[in-house]
């Protein structure tokens, strides 16, 4: 039994069923036995690859859309440029690089803010960034209003916690996690308020979490201007039929998100639809898939310069198979999405007009 499993039992056998929502947010976020709180999960050696660690490319072609957005906003003087969920820095590090082509965008940035709960996450961000100072913050809400905010946020919402409600008899009921002969696992709880008619069987996923984000997102936006980018896997609006996501990943394999809680990671799909309604005062573009959006940024001319600069067939193969990886249909080219959010009197921004 894991040290969190412990404690999850003794708060159940206190307290009662708890949300799953509580459940998922104690397995990455507790203290000290929480999955993000405790390690660095990505990578090779860790529990899942993202699209800034298959490739320079994402985080470049990302940091030409911030740079061109600031242009396109008038080049204030003074931006936030803030990333939600960082994992080891390589975005922003990337993002920073890029910018540099676009002159007085880094002086207008100054310090990135960085909205981080894991201080060993934190600590790598530090090594990614040397040099460029970053503020880290432990929530989005604290990140300083007055000046316009660029925002960009890759396979962070996926980690905030859903609740999951279930339609059994003609009524709504919440999914808890309980305890059943000495193991967690998922019961149907007690009924809930949830105006929406579904035939019986039918499941859906809410983050509340998610949508308090978003909706901070929204009022920054209307009041300060800016953009903000939200990449990650989910759909615009969820399936009629099925709909459950909640999923654990161990080791690049999907496992029992029961069996080992604050050692696997737990996801759900992201609700763009829900994320957009509750950006309110920003305006919505409409959702882009990842490959798309890649594309018509310039992903296969990146591609193209850097196989011209590279000296081995080795590193040739790996920048196609990175281009393929980020872009292709069949990798994360259309399971991935982007969300742009801006400012209610702004244009397109890059790739979405
Ligand atoms: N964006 C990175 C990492 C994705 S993993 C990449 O694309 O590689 C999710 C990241 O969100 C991790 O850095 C994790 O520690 C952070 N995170 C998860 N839940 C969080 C929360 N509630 N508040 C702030 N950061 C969180």
């Amino acid at each position: 039994m894991t040290a969190l499993a412990a404690i999850l039992r003794a708060h159940i056998a206190q307290g009662g069923p708890m949300r799953l929502s509580d459940y998922m947010a104690l397995c990455l976020g507790h203290p000290e036995h929480g999955y993000y709180t405790s390690r660095d999960p990505l990578g090779a050696a860790g529990d899942f690859t993202t699209a800034p660690e298959i490739s320079q490319m994402f985080g470049e072609l990302i940091g030409l859309w911030l740079a061109q957005t600031w242009l396109d906003i008038g080049a204030p003087e003074r931006v936030v440029l803030a990333e939600l969920g960082p994992g080891r820095g390589t975005l922003m590090a990337d993002i920073l690089r890029a910018g540099a082509a676009a002159p007085g965008f880094l002086a207008a940035v100054g310090r990135p803010a960085m909205v981080e709960i894991s201080p060993v996450l934190r600590a790598r961000q530090a090594e990614a960034l040397a040099g460029r100072d970053p503020i880290w913050f432990d929530r989005a809400e604290d990140i300083p209003a007055g000046t316009p905010l660029l925002l960009v946020a890759n396979e962070f919402f996926d980690a905030l916690p859903i609740r999951q409600l279930e339609r059994r008899k003609g009524r709504w009921r919440e999914r808890v996690v309980t305890v059943d002969e000495g193991a967690l696992r998922l019961a149907c709880g007690p009924v809930v308020p949830w105006d929406e008619a579904a035939p019986d069987g039918a499941l859906r996923e809410v983050s509340p979490a998610s949508e308090a984000v978003a909706a901070w997102i929204g009022a920054r936006l209307a009041t300060d201007g800016g953009a903000a980018l939200i990449v990650d896997y989910g759909y615009g609006e969820p399936p009629t039929q099925g709909g459950d996501t909640f999923q654990a990943l161990r080791g690049h394999a999907f496992t029992d998100p029961f069996a080992a809680p604050g050692q696997a990671d737990l996801t759900a799909h992201v609700h763009f639809g829900a994320l957009a309604r509750a950006a309110k005062g920003a305006r919505a573009w409409p959702l882009m898939t990842q490959g798309a959006l890649l594309e018509s940024l310039g992903l296969t001319a990146r591609a193209q310069a850097l196989l011209r600069a590279v000296r081995d067939d080795a590193a040739a193969d790996a920048v196609v198979a990175a281009h393929r990886r980020l872009a292709h249909p069949d990798e994360m080219g259309t399971l991935f999405k982007a969300l742009a959010l801006t400012g209610p009197r702004a244009g397109a921004p890059p790739g979405f007009g």
